[in-house]
């Protein structure tokens, strides 16, 4: 029982006299102590871990054309798709009798038609909305 504080901090029990006084002390010297070595390492587990953030952040901005940009780009392209999908719906080419898909590169013509003139793809478009809207009614 004596052993313990005189252990920790022997110079306390001689220099108070005390021994009760000594024993308290040496007890919050101890919790003190523990919670001082518990801060440190929290702190430098902390500091660990953002270190280790900051450095894969830099790794994966330095390697985004390598490896480790792959998943990267999966991730893009899970969540790319279906706003893609919402945003723009696909529609396909005004061109009579044509089964193909518009892209807005070809000024929403199909790659096939891309060099019929606008007036006539105009057309098209103004008989199949018409179509549409007989159809409809
Ligand atoms: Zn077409």
């Amino acid at each position: 029982m004596d052993r313990r504080p005189n252990f920790v901090y022997p110079a306390l029990l001689d220099s108070g006299g005390n021994t009760k006084m000594a024993r308290t002390t040496s007890i919050q010297a101890t919790i003190s102590s523990l919670t001082e070595a518990f801060a440190r390492q929290l702190a430098s587990v902390v500091e660990q871990a953002a270190a280790a953030r900051i450095q894969s952040a830099i790794l994966e901005g330095l390697g985004s054309g390598r490896g480790p940009g792959r998943p990267r780009k999966d991730g893009i392209v899970g969540l790319g798709l279906p706003v893609a999908r919402k945003k723009a719906p696909k529609q396909l080419c005004p061109v009579p009798g044509c089964k193909n898909a518009a892209a807005p590169v070809f000024g929403m013509v199909c790659a096939k038609h891309k060099d019929v003139p606008k007036a006539k793809i105009k057309k098209y478009r103004e008989d199949r909305r018409a179509a549409k809207a007989k159809k409809a009614a």
